[in-house]
């Protein structure tokens, strides 16, 4: 009898962590998946990792582009996903701004609980990974592990500052750390 790999969760950010980040992206045509990425995510999924995005899109609450919009570069991202086998099970993102104080919004956990929620997965079994301060926040206000990517925005961040439990220089590393804390007993 084979033994079937734990299940664990993985919630990513979208915008300079699965794809480039692009000041307010709106055009499906201009989504591009970031290097190592496709390769990280299969190696995860066949580890058991089940896949989930939490996205604010404040550009939305802005007047910079519609729902619609947001939705189609998420349909575009899961569908080059999903052209190299690898689904995103739920897709959520804030739509809106800054000052409307929502009960979504990340650094607030609300989205990831959300995931977790879907995917019948414990905090002890979940991941956030981001490329922002808000991102890793969100991560810990939700009591699961956090991962700061050093793409999109997270080039930019103090890796000391950032309280992340990793501190990944690519999606791979995110990834082989993942399965570090995944394999570990207890
Ligand atoms: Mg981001």
């Amino acid at each position: 009898m084979t033994e079937r790999p734990q299940k664990f969760l993985v919630i990513f950010d979208r915008d300079g962590t699965l794809i480039t980040e692009k000041d307010y992206l709106s055009d499906p045509t201009e989504v591009e998946l970031l290097p190592e990425v496709v390769p990280a995510l299969q190696r995860l999924a066949q580890q058991g990792g089940v896949f989930a995005v939490a996205s604010n899109q404040s550009g939305i609450g802005r007047g910079y582009f519609s729902t619609d919009d947001a939705r189609a570069v998420n349909v575009r991202m899961q569908r080059l996903l999903g052209e190299q086998g690898i689904e995103i099970m739920h897709s959520y993102f804030c739509p809106h701004a800054p000052e409307d104080d929502c009960r979504c919004r990340k650094p607030k956990p609300f989205m990831l609980e959300k995931a977790m929620k879907d995917t019948g997965v414990e905090p002890l079994f979940s991941f956030m990974v981001g490329d922002k301060i808000s991102d890793i926040e969100a991560g810990k206000n939700a009591g699961m592990r956090s991962i700061l990517v050093q793409t999109g925005y997270g080039k930019k961040v103090d890796p000391g500052s950032a309280k992340a439990d990793f501190i990944a220089v690519s999606m791979a590393a995110a990834a082989e750390w993942i399965l570090d804390m995944i394999k570990k007993p207890g």
